[in-house]
């Protein structure tokens, strides 16, 4: 019988050198993940219909405030 070793997954990450990212507005430190959803015109939409684009977004737990950070780089 072989036995399967579980190899432990080699990420070099230090978290000691990680920066907490806190809230703009409040300097919380937590946040969640929420949807904001954009939408393209029918004139602007490759297929000519309007068109929802929903992008991941990063909220204060505390205040609701998204970092400028966490916004899609137009
Ligand atoms: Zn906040």
């Amino acid at each position: 019988m072989k036995k399967t070793e579980q190899q432990p997954m080699n990420i070099n990450i230090n978290l000691k050198d990680a920066v907490d990212i806190v809230c703009e507005e409040c300097g919380n430190k937590y946040f969640t993940d929420a949807m904001q959803i954009k939408k393209l015109s029918a004139l602007l939409s490759p297929n000519g219909q309007d068109s929802l684009i929903p992008i991941q977004v990063f909220i204060c737990t505390k205040c609701g405030h998204v970092n400028s950070e966490f916004l899609p780089q137009i």
